[in-house]
């Protein structure tokens, strides 16, 4: 395959390349980019801004994240947060260190990225920056969105008795990592194996290509069910559950039998002797959002097919509790994903 070097184009003629065939379709969006700056009119909206980076090595790992997926995941990512307030993100700004290492066209494979992510969410590539790096890739994604007026949700606005509600199935990018981890251990013993990845299609997508709702977002709109706090889930369900519990002062009870997980992530995990609970509690980068409704919405979020009921929320923030399927009441613990290898260990022995 062809290799350009960096060098070759400059900083200009590179800019240029990965952002040419970029289109404002955004009414919003006045100016993108190519200017000093961009301009956006919210036209009386709300602005909600968020910033995620994303650092080789540390948040990804190229020997087996596709420089393409890595690029709409890191717009898909921000995508959510906006999400996560109940705004509809509109424009985003992408900024990259890069060094040496990565050719000219390894750029185009990760703007590929972007710019598909863009042209699925309808959003707006305006602007960004371009730096050398010295070692490995960075990437940081700005995205901003528009809410009417009073319809922001944060993460503190939760009342005792608010049930919590999850999209979407969990688990599914945690298993995808443990496939993907295990073909590059299988890879790094025997290089000329090929990884055994077929069946797994859907939770490799899960991990690789995340999903920001804004269906959700605009579902919950239509059916003028407005979150009493909300927030999008990046580290885990646990994690963010004691996250809205900390903003909104609550306690919290979880029902085990209603949380979300789809047959092939629940087979997965016993196969890989993993604990299907565990992974949905723990598992993290589903990019599935939380909130909690008042009561008064159960009917609204009680038969749609992308929200589970999962739990309310107790006056006491210092009850939070995990009904299992038996019934039986254990403290819900926030493990990151060190700590499902560590029970699982635990488990064994
Ligand atoms: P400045 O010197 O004002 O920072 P730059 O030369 O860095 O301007 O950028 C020129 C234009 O290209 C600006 O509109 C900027 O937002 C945009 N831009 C620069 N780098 C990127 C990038 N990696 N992705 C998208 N847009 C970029
Ligand atoms: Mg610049």
């Amino acid at each position: 395959m062809q290799r350009t070097e960096i060098e070759s184009l400059g900083e200009f003629g590179l800019i240029r390349r990965l952002t040419e065939q970029t289109v404002l379709r955004q009414p919003s969006s006045l100016l993108g980019i190519g200017d000093d700056a961009a301009v956006i009119n919210p036209e009386g909206k709300r602005v909600v801004v968020s910033t995620d980076m994303l650092c080789e090595g540390v948040h990804f790992d190229l020997s087996y994240a596709p420089l393409k997926h890595l690029g709409y995941k890191a717009v898909a990512v921000n995508l959510s947060d906006i999400c996560a307030m109940n705004a509809l993100p509109t424009q985003v700004t992408v900024s990259i260190a890069v060094s040496s290492r990565f050719s000219v066209e390894a750029l185009d494979e990760l703007y590929a990225g972007v710019h598909k992510a863009c042209a699925v969410y309808g959003v707006d590539l305006v602007g960004g920056d371009t730096s050398s790096s010295t070692s490995g890739l960075m990437i940081t994604v700005t995205a901003l969105g528009l809410v009417d007026g009073e319809q922001a949700v944060s993460r503190s606005g939760a009342k005792a008795g608010d049930l919590l509600v999850v999209t979407g199935e969990l688990g599914g990018a945690y298993m995808g990592l443990q496939v993907l981890e295990r073909e590059k251990v299988v890879f790094q013993s025997a290089p000329t194996a090929q990884p055994d990845l077929s069946g797994h299609e859907g939770i490799l997508e899960r991990q690789l290509k995340p999903e920001a709702r804004t269906d959700v977002i605009r579902e919950l709109a239509d059916l003028e069910l407005k979150p009493t706090s909300m927030i999008d889930i990046s580290d885990g369900l646990a994690s963010e559950v004691f996250h809205l519990c900390a903003s909104s002062g609550l306690g919290v009870k979880l029902y085990e039998d209603k949380l979300p997980i789809d047959p092939h992530t629940y087979k997965t995990a016993r196969d890989f002797n993993l604990d299907p609970t565990l992974c949905m509690l723990s598992g993290g980068e589903d990019y599935e959002l939380l909130f909690t409704i008042s009561q008064d919405d159960y009917e609204k979020a009680r038969n749609h097919p992308k929200l589970s009921v999962i739990g309310h929320m107790l006056e006491d923030k210092d009850e939070k509790t995990l009904i299992t399927k038996n019934g039986l009441e254990t403290p819900l613990k926030a493990q990151g994903w060190d700590g499902i290898q560590q029970s699982n260990k635990a488990e064994e022995s």
